[in-house]
């Protein structure tokens, strides 16, 4: 058998135990391992549940967008939507800035290092001075809101090249490119991102996304700057056609936003107030996915497992769970991410009625330590988070659990922080995805006492990331010799080699002579096991 991989289970942000075994945190996702790599495929879905590649007619520069998804799933399906928006309108999507007429980059803000990422791409795309003065003098004959930004970043003494030669057009007035910031650095920055980087003409938040393309239209129609900043919507965003990047796995957001105010969290700024989808329309297309062919769905949400039907039926989460995988075609149901107040004993006996919804629940913890989650606003204590992984535990199949943890949150002492080490001894998490505690605006942890030191931060996080790989390695190799449903979505490019998801969502990488594997099910035998990964031969079909 060739080197094997290994990355650990899908996570909604943030980087857990890599594959390089250092621990890392932050925004960003894992790299992939050329398995996965191998795939690169632009799909949409259209209302009528039309399946189709991407066309590949000859689009001239006007119509056609680059777009950049930074942090979480939820992004990550808002960035299929928001392709799907603009492939409606006669767009067509490309691999880099240099061809595109829209750049769009969807944010993050979750953490620091995640919000900074936009303005160092933002900073690359920087038009010529010249050209910002262009710029400036029009905007300030015409009154613009952003003129005296633009004519400071203009009379910048030596001005910097931008990155991308072809981008200097961005600023000329006509035919220019549209440069956009999407997401929760939208709407956080709001239109500071103008003063920031004058050469933006879009701010939209994820809260507004119904409104693009309104906001797109009146780009097109010579607009030079639009926001799109409400939060106090009661809307979702649907839109007619979804750009699916994966064939088989398809991703829907049943409740956006977020009520719960946890002290450290911006996404209730960000993402606004919880508004959840109805659920016949949830139904229709999930039935939509199964006819065109995707056997996965995931359900999205900040706190999916808060869903309230907003319709007569009044649908509880763990009902409209039994629903979607009672839909003929639909063989796997993942769901992310729960929030413990509203994990309760109805979703896992729905998990136990129902081999369609995988075995894997993701109920982010954050701290051990009671004291700590009081700090922090979680509305649990340990032992009452304890008291859900029971019922995990107790179930008929054995659930994977995965969770979220902050280490070096305000205040947070040394034996706080022993009791979340503790906390994964009891638990036996099958993944931690672990952070160190980043201030943000706005929230109400930024004004608590007693920081912690980042070096003292980055100690506790190699500390927890060590004792979890152990934790890993041995629940891992105890599978060694069982055999796994896998879902092959990865073909490496060494002959043989392919790779897959179990029902619990561990990656498995595997040997099979076959030709053609991708989207199927097969069964494989664990041969060997590392922390984040599994090893195994394929041993038939499903
Ligand atoms: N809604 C989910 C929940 O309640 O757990 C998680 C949403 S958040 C996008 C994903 C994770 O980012 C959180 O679970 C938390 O561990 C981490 N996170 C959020 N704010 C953070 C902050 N200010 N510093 C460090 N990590 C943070
Ligand atoms: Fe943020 Fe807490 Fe809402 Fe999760 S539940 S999104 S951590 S405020």
């Amino acid at each position: 058998m060739g080197k094997s991989f290994d990355i650990g289970l899908e996570r909604l942000t943030g980087i857990g135990v890599p594959g390089d075994g250092q621990p890392q945190e932050g925004g960003v996702k894992p790299p992939l391992p050329d398995v996965l790599a191998d795939l690169k495929i632009g799909h949409y879905m259209d209302a009528s549940g039309t399946i189709g590649a991407q066309p590949e007619m000859a689009v001239p520069q006007e119509l056609t967008f680059y777009l950049e998804t930074f942090g979480c799933q939820m992004n990550d399906h808002d960035s299929e939507k928001v392709a799907g928006v603009l492939l409606a309108r006669g767009y067509r999507q490309v691999d880099g800035p240099e061809a595109a007429k829209v750049i769009l980059y969807n944010t993050c803000s979750i953490r620091e290092k995640a919000a900074q990422k936009v303005f160092s791409r933002l900073g690359e795309l920087r038009p010529a001075a010249s050209d910002l003065r262009q710029i400036a003098s029009e905007e300030e004959r015409s009154g613009e809101l952003g003129a005296a930004a633009t004519r400071a970043q203009a009379g910048v003494p030596v001005p910097q090249e931008p990155k991308h030669p072809s981008l200097r057009k961005i600023v000329n007035a006509g035919g220019g490119k549209i440069i956009g910031v999407l997401g929760c650095v939208a709407q956080q920055e709001g239109e500071r991102i103008f003063e920031r980087a004058p050469w933006v003409s879009l701010v939209c938040g994820s809260a507004s996304y119904r409104k693009l393309p309104q906001l797109i239209a009146e780009l097109e129609a010579g607009n030079r700057r639009v926001t799109g900043l409400d939060t106090d919507t009661d809307e979702t965003f649907e839109t007619e056609i979804t750009r699916r990047d994966n064939p088989w796995r398809a991703y829907l957001t049943i409740i956006e936003g977020c009520d719960k105010a946890c002290s450290y969290c911006v996404v209730p700024f960000t993402r606004g107030p919880e508004r959840s989808r109805a659920s016949a329309s949830v139904l229709e297309e999930v039935r939509r996915l199964a006819e065109a062919g995707y056997s996965e769905v995931q359900l999205l949400g900040q706190t999916v497992n808060s869903y309230a039907d907003p319709s007569a039926r009044k649908m509880r989460f763990s009902e409209l769970l039994a629903a979607v995988a009672e839909v003929r075609g639909i063989r796997r149901v993942r769901f992310t991410t729960s929030h413990p107040r509203d994990f309760g004993k109805d979703i896992v006996e729905v998990i136990e009625a129902h081999p369609t919804i995988c075995d894997h629940v993701h109920l982010p913890v954050q701290s051990g330590s009671t004291a700590v989650l009081r700090t922090m606003a979680r509305t649990y204590s340990r032992e009452e988070y304890l008291d859900k992984i029971a019922l995990m535990k107790a179930a008929r199949r054995p659930i994977s659990i995965t969770t979220d943890m902050i280490v070096g949150f305000p205040g947070e002492t040394e034996k706080d922080f022993e009791e979340t080490l503790t906390l994964l001894d009891e638990v036996q998490y099958d993944s931690v995805f672990a952070f160190k505690y980043s201030p943000r605006p706005n929230t109400p942890s930024l004004k608590m006492a007693d920081a912690i030191p980042e070096e003292e931060k980055g100690r506790r996080l190699a500390i927890l990331m060590d004792r979890q790989r152990e934790i890993q390695r041995l629940r891992n190799e105890k599978l060694i010799g069982e055999t796994f449903e896998v879902l092959v979505d990865g073909k490496s490019r060494r002959e043989n080699q392919w790779s897959g998801h179990t029902s619990s969502n561990r990656v498995m990488n595997f040997t099979s002579p076959e030709r053609e594997l991708l989207g199927d099910y097969v069964q494989v035998k664990v041969v060997s096991a590392m922390p984040n990964s599994l090893v195994g031969e394929m041993a038939g079909r499903t």
